[in-house]
């Protein structure tokens, strides 16, 4: 009894009420943001070890009027939760669909690919392929050049529909990346059932490269799941050349991380030079 009564003394603690207000004032803030227009993106390139830089994942950042430059960790989840990350995502992807029509016109950059961010949410909206197919139309963008990462512990249950989504968006061109491959479960009856073009290895696997042979083992093993199944595999989170040597020694060629550039504002992508690793 003394323990529930201490429970429901912490339960209207007024740090408690505190934090709930302050949840609601971010969420605010959130929709304020998103009408002024204050998410933009960033990129983080993509390199291919024989033919240099080939694309970027585009990663939203919140600049905020009063506290800066804000990256995902701050509000994310809180968008999230207000049912705002729909919304956040579309505003993303509309800026890369517009990115690459730019880039369609400039030759250097033509083939440059971008890889969006998709919460599963988006996936079970009705009227998400019809928004997407819009958008492409509207920015001339090429769905080619286009991938989409999704996670696989974001498709739960019930995905017989998303799959739909997915193959309607892959015929158009879009094609699909599995983030933060080898952290979710069940990954191998995914890699079945979901139109997927590329596997993404989560940087866990790639910060313990060096120290522990059973990432090694790991990384062999997906690389030559993903070769098998004609999907192409990143590796994210590459930080030193020691990684980057033993990712090729073990079947992977495509690269993003620290090493080669952290997320960067446009003006900074465009004037990056990466060239082949070998
Ligand atoms: P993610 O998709 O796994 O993205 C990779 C994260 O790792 C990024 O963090 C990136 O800055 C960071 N990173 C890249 N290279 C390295 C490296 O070499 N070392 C280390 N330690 N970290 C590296 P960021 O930008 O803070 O994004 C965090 C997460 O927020 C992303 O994880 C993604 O899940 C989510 N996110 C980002 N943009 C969007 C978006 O537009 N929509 C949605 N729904 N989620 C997003
Ligand atoms: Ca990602
Ligand atoms: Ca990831
Ligand atoms: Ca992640």
């Amino acid at each position: 009894a003394k323990q529930a009564g201490r429970n429901a003394l912490r339960f209207f603690d007024p740090r408690m009420q505190q934090a709930v207000q302050e949840r609601l004032r971010l969420e605010d803030e959130i929709r304020r943001g998103l009408t002024a227009g204050e998410f933009v993106i960033h990129f983080q390139p993509q390199i291919e070890r024989h033919r240099g830089l080939v694309g970027a994942e585009v990663l939203v950042r919140w600049q905020h009027p009063q506290r800066g430059l804000l990256t995902p960790f701050h509000f994310i989840g809180p968008a999230e939760r207000a049912g705002l990350i729909e919304a956040l995502d579309f505003v993303v992807l509309t800026q890369a669909c517009e990115q690459l029509a730019t880039w369609a016109k400039q030759p250097s950059r033509a083939a440059l690919t971008l890889a969006v961010n998709l919460s599963a949410s988006l996936l079970y909206q009705a009227d998400f392929v019809d928004r997407v197919l819009a958008l492409l139309k509207r920015t001339g963008a090429n769905p080619r050049l286009l991938k989409l990462e999704i996670t696989e512990s974001l498709l739960l249950d019930d995905m017989e529909e998303a799959v739909v989504r997915m193959r309607t968006l892959k015929q158009h061109g879009i094609r699909f990346s599995i983030d933060d491959f080898g952290t979710g479960y069940s990954s191998m009856a995914y890699l079945q059932r979901l139109p997927l073009d590329q596997l993404k290895i989560d940087q866990s696997f790639v910060r313990q490269l060096v120290e522990d042979a059973s990432s090694q083992t790991i990384i062999r093993a997906t690389c030559a799941l993903a070769s098998g199944l004609k999907l192409e595999v990143i590796a994210e989170g590459v930080e030193t050349e020691e990684q980057r040597t033993l990712l090729i020694a073990n079947g992977c060629d495509m690269f993003q991380g620290y090493l080669f550039s952290r997320p960067v504002p446009l003006e900074a992508f465009e004037a990056l030079e990466l060239e082949p690793v070998t």
